[in-house]
């Protein structure tokens, strides 16, 4: 049977894929939308339906027909928005009930918002929350940002918080460093922009010539 990469099948198809799923005996699923939670409506293709068909499936259809995802970067994400600065965020849910998953958010009593602000209370209701789940590609990989960061920053030289890695220097090499609030450093000339790897492993820092004051 034909294999068709995401992007053939999306053109083929006219809609965005959010996942696609695979099976042992030549079956594959093209979700193009969770209707609810849990249920979804796709493109399937078969041994025996080879042209395809529209339909709907649910998560729990896929578990028994024993379909697993066929992009390992496509997690089950709910959206949340912060009620204080109106950062986003996304939290990999995986195969949680979205009861379970307000248990967790309210259990979890301090964190830090991405818009740098730390809370000492739940993210329950720290947040406004999209209860429908939304397929989202996984964050990259620390290689995979800094790639990223060099390609937006071409002029700039990155440093990385702690030991050296992949031959950015590490930030602590830099003499007379001033620190100006949450983790942000500057020296006479320049200032250290903090960029946090989206897996929150590392610290990355983008160097930026200081404006002129007037
Ligand atoms: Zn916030």
């Amino acid at each position: 049977m034909e294999t068709s990469s995401k992007r053939e099948m999306e053109e083929r198809l006219g809609v965005p894929i959010i996942a696609m799923y695979a099976n042992d005996h030549g079956w594959r699923w093209y979700l193009t939308q969770e209707t609810e939670a849990g249920v979804f409506n796709g493109f399937v293709l078969s041994p025996h339906v080879l042209e395809g068909e529209w339909g709907a499936i649910t998560e729990s259809d896929l578990q028994e027909l024993q379909a697993r995802p066929v992009d390992d970067n496509a997690a089950r994400c709910i959206q949340g928005t912060c009620k204080k600065c109106r950062r986003t965020v996304f939290i990999d849910i995986g195969q949680l009930t979205i009861e379970q998953v307000k248990e967790y958010l309210y259990s979890k009593k301090s964190f830090e918002c991405p818009g740098r602000h730390v809370e000492l209370y739940d993210m329950l209701s720290a947040y406004d929350w999209e209860w429908t789940p939304v397929w989202k590609t996984m964050p990259l990989s620390d290689e995979e940002f800094v790639k990223e960061l060099r390609s937006k920053h071409p002029e700039s030289r990155i440093f990385v918080l702690g030991d050296e890695l992949d031959g950015l220097p590490s930030l602590q090499t830099l003499r007379d460093l001033d620190h100006v609030g949450f983790g942000e450093f500057e020296s006479a000339t320049h200032c250290y922009v903090r960029h946090d790897s989206p897996k929150g492993k590392r610290r990355f820092y983008v160097e930026i010539p200081k404006q002129p004051r007037d």
